[in-house]
């Protein structure tokens, strides 16, 4: 993997590798605003199950996608994107943030 911190990757998106504070979290990137962020030792390029499980997408690819929502909702996507959360964990749901993202990924 490519080691730049950080790094550009397109179209004004900058992804940071190596955040130490993810893992405690349990999750492997997050995003805010057109930045991407890495866990340690997280590869960008993996491949990951999609939420439903009913496949796989590249990971750069999902929070690509995440971005365009946050371009698209600006201020209202971190508020939304929680809701959705807090809805998808009371009902056992998938976070239609997430399943929406893993849709505009092409299937691995
Ligand atoms: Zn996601």
């Amino acid at each position: 993997m490519h080691r730049c911190k950080p790094c550009e990757i397109e179209g004004g998106i900058v992804e940071y590798y190596g955040n130490s504070s993810l893992r405690s979290w349990g999750i492997a990137a997050i995003v805010f605003g057109n930045t991407i962020n890495y866990g340690v030792g997280v590869n960008p390029n993996g491949i990951v199950p999609r939420y439903d499980q009913s496949g796989f997408v590249v990971l750069r690819d999902h929070e690509i996608a995440h971005v365009a929502q946050y371009r698209a909702l600006g201020p209202f996507f971190l508020p939304a994107y929680l809701l959705c959360e807090g809805w998808a964990r009371i009902f056992r749901r998938i976070n239609a943030f997430e399943n929406a993202a893993d849709n505009a990924c092409d299937p691995q």
